[in-house]
């Protein structure tokens, strides 16, 4: 099997109101794979289930062939992982949390150098909390790297970036793409959808409502470009270009 990821009628509810309503989806081994929608069309709840911090109501995922809840040992090992609002000691350096990431991993990368790639060897022996937010992130993402991951999942990871840190951070991630990684990410940047991912979903109300390249998206209707095209699935109702 190539698939990486593996997802089949994905049910998560809250308080009896469905957060994720019954979504499948592959990503396939190498890919970049953008899932995309609103404030609260069910992003984060999907990684969630997808890496086993959230138990699903109804429907299977696996990662690498695996299943994310009976199998987390392993697959934390080979999976890299980047969410919204990562936790840390209080006064921890960046140095000290890159060490305490390492040693957690068996094929660990090197902290340092991926701290130099990400441009944070100057701020290596400061606290993460004094950290601007475009440091902090980056430094988030350079944690999902050290182990080494098949496959990393980042969450908004170039949200809080200044232009040039976003595009560094694309440079990246390009990188990274080149030697085989698989990416699954979120954005609500539509020109780094279209800069990075070779196939995304549009969820809205936790449906998918499209599946498929920005290229099709943008054919699929009046659509002069892929932003419109997005919003046109992904918010109808306050969009004139409504695919409904
Ligand atoms: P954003 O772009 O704002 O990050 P998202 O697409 O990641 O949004 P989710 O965080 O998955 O959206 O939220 C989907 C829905 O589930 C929202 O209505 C949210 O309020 C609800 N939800 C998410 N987590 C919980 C929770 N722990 N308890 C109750 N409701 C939740």
């Amino acid at each position: 099997m190539n698939d990486v990821v593996h997802v089949r009628d994905l049910v998560k509810t809250y308080g009896g109101v469905p957060a994720v309503d019954g979504i499948g989806f592959d990503v396939a081994i190498g890919e970049t794979f953008g899932l995309l929608g609103a404030n609260g069309a069910g992003k984060t709840t999907t990684l969630e289930c997808l890496l086993g911090v959230s138990r699903p109501d109804a429907g299977s995922v696996t990662i690498l062939g695996l299943d994310p809840r009976t199998r987390r040992k392993e697959l934390f090992q080979r999976v890299g992982v980047q969410f919204q609002e990562a936790r840390y000691q209080d006064k921890i350096t960046v140095d000290e949390l890159c060490r305490a990431t390492r040693a957690l991993y068996r094929e660990a990368d090197d902290p340092a150098k991926l701290l130099a790639r990400f441009s944070l060897t100057e701020v290596r022996k400061q606290a993460v909390e004094s950290l601007s937010g475009g440091q902090r992130q980056r430094l988030f993402v350079v944690l999902a790297l050290i182990p080494r991951p098949e496959v990393v999942f980042l969450d908004e990871l170039t949200t809080g970036l200044d232009v040039k840190a976003r595009r560094d951070v694309w440079n990246l991630l390009d990188e990274m793409r080149q030697q085989g990684m698989t990416i699954v990410l979120t954005s609500h940047f539509m020109d780094e959808v279209e800069a990075l991912c070779d196939r995304v979903i549009i969820l809205r109300k936790g449906r998918i409502v499209f599946e498929g390249t920005v290229a099709e998206a943008v054919a699929s209707g009046p659509f002069a470009s892929f932003e419109d095209a997005y919003l046109a699935y992904a918010e109808p109702a306050e969009h004139a270009e409504s695919v409904e």
